[in-house]
């Protein structure tokens, strides 16, 4: 396969018009031109007054394809495809009888519990929340009963933290093994959208992400594996510094020495057993802020000129970041156009925020975090959970400043830079539920925090136009950006740097933040899972 790096077609070009540019391209004739595939597909919109073009990367099959690259050698553009295709790393001999443990079904555990299945070591995945239908009905519980339930959620059940969410694919994660395509590939069997193989920003959004999970859970089973809800770890049984299995709250012990930590960012509690009973883990640096909401349109505005609303574009996204005199970084987090913002505790008593949005992205609002990034040696010192107990304090203070009823406290832009308290909404209406209660949102985060923030706006105002328009919704806290702590591993084989057999994975153990990293992550121990479970058998 060749391919064609930088094939710039117009915005609206008709489907043949791809064909016939791969054959100039290449110099070929229709006939020589064999079969291609979109690689990856992505828009440049930083020139607001220019024309935007689609620009492609192309993969393409020619009858002569030495012929081909020789005849283009010196055009950089033009390279023999890589190999994407995933291999696994082995395959479990019949009758093994020990089985991994995968502690967390978000896309972590998913893709690790998936991974292990299609290797034919059938896995057993233990899942603190409910099935993607229950969790539904309890998440909706809050958002529209302020009934909380501790252990389904925003957070925690089956497709973890990112099912209620933008379901955004993208990551910055170096990924020279192309696990990536497996994620997306694997996704794509499970339901979703083809065009996730190819656009540059994919996103599934939370309708059809919660079908892509369920069919998933199905395959992992029908390999064997088991999937276990309502199955929350409270106890590690660790001898001699190997991990020797779990406790469950019902009391069940699973023996296992092979366990795959995938607990995502939230899971305090078990963060706190695991230091009591000996895991190396370390604060870490995460983020603190607000959400901010605008009318989408002002976004599709900004970003795409006479482009916005164009169908092939759907709604505009950003990205900002400002250094503030203070030193710190402002910065925008998790955007979600066209989206809403969400009540996304998994204590009672707390208040944070996050958004989501469905495909269509097309609520009213455009919402992300402006956050401020924070780091244990000067903003949290104390020891490896001072972060966790950082972001309880926060939470809960939040949740106070809302009222005590799972309203979330929230400030107008132009009073927050003001520094005056918020009492009547302007035209942008807030969409988090089960509400906003309007007030001053300075009490609720550290002081330099509230500072980098306030100068801040008005600088994101000047890249896009409207940004701290005076009506524009801040609605607190946004706390839970990454993990506060680091639940660390070795680089080689991917164990606990003191517990052999655990495999710290994913964004809990601080390893991953998003969707598609976590799910690469889940791929990559799975494979060191299997690695050691073969090596051991051996040796
Ligand atoms: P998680 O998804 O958090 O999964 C961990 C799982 O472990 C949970 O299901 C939990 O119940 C379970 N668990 C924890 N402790 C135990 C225990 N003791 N016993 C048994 N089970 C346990 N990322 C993106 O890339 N794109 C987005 O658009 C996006 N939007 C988001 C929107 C929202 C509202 C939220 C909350 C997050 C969003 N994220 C998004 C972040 C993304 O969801 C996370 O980065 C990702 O889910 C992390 O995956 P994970 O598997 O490591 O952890």
């Amino acid at each position: 396969m060749i391919r064609i790096n930088e094939l710039q077609l117009p915005l609206d070009h008709p489907p043949e018009a791809l064909r016939q540019a791969i054959a100039m391209r290449l110099k070929i004739s229709d006939t020589e031109l064999l079969d291609f595939t979109v690689f990856k597909r992505s828009y440049d919109a930083r020139k607001k007054n220019s024309e935007i073009t689609f620009v492609y990367i192309i993969d393409v099959s020619v009858t002569d394809e030495e012929k081909v690259l020789e005849r283009l050698a010196d055009d950089r553009n033009i390279r023999v495809s890589p190999d994407t295709g995933y291999y696994p790393v082995g395959q479990a001999p019949e009758g093994l009888n020990e089985r991994p443990l995968v502690i967390g079904f978000g896309p972590c555990g998913l893709f690790a519990a998936l991974t292990l299945a299609q290797m034919g070591f059938k896995p057993i995945v233990l899942e603190r929340g409910r099935d993607v239908r229950s969790r539904t009905k309890d998440t909706w519980a809050l958002w529209r009963k302020k009934v909380l339930s501790p252990e389904s959620n925003v957070q925690f059940g089956e497709g973890g933290a990112g099912l209620f969410s933008d379901g955004k694919l993208y990551s910055q994660i170096k990924d020279p093994k192309f696990y990536g395509r497996k994620v997306m590939h694997e996704f794509v069997r499970a339901g979703a959208p083809e065009e996730i193989m190819f656009v540059s920003k994919p996103h599934i959004g939370t309708f059809r992400l919660t079908g892509v999970v369920s069919t998933m859970r199905e395959e992992i089973k029908a390999l064997d594996g088991e999937v276990r809800f309502d199955s929350r770890v409270v106890d590690f049984i660790i001898e001699d510094g190997r991990i020797q299995g779990v406790r469950l709250a019902d009391g069940e012990e699973i023996r296992s020495r092979y366990v795959v930590l995938a607990l995502g960012h939230s899971s305090r509690d078990t963060f706190r057993v695991l230091h009591e009973r000996g895991v190396y883990i370390e604060a870490k640096p995460f983020a603190v802020g607000f959400r901010i909401e605008h009318p989408q349109s002002l976004i599709d505005q900004a970003r795409l000129g006479k482009y916005a609303g164009h169908p092939e574009l759907g709604a505009a996204d950003y990205k900002l970041v400002y250094h503030a005199k203070n030193g710190r970084a402002v910065y925008s987090f998790c955007m979600c156009p066209g989206g809403t913002v969400v009540a996304a505790t998994s204590e009672p008593g707390r208040v944070v925020t996050n958004g989501m949005s469905q495909y269509s992205r097309n609520e009213r609002n455009a919402n992300a975090g402006i956050v401020v990034g924070i780091n244990p040696e000067e903003d949290f010192p104390g020891g490896p959970l001072a972060g966790v107990e950082l972001q309880e304090r926060l939470e809960s203070h939040a949740f106070e400043l809302g009222g005590s009823d799972y309203c979330a406290p929230g400030q107008l832009v132009g009073d927050f830079i003001r520094g005056r308290a918020s009492s009547e909404f302007g035209e942008v209406e807030p969409s988090y539920k089960p509400g906003v209660r309007l007030g001053d949102l300075a009490p609720s985060l550290p002081g330099y925090v509230i500072e980098a923030i306030r100068e801040a706006l008005p600088a994101f105002g000047k890249q896009i136009r409207g940004f701290d328009r005076p009506d524009a919704i801040l609605t607190g806290i946004e706390t839970r950006t990454s993990s506060p702590v680091r639940i660390k591993r070795d680089n080689e084989n991917l164990q606990s740097v003191n517990t052999r057999g655990l495999y710290p994975a994913g964004e809990g153990a601080g390893y991953a933040g998003g969707i598609l990293s976590a799910g690469v992550d889940g791929i990559k121990v799975a494979e060191a899972v299997a690695t050691a479970m073969l090596a051991d058998l051996q040796g």
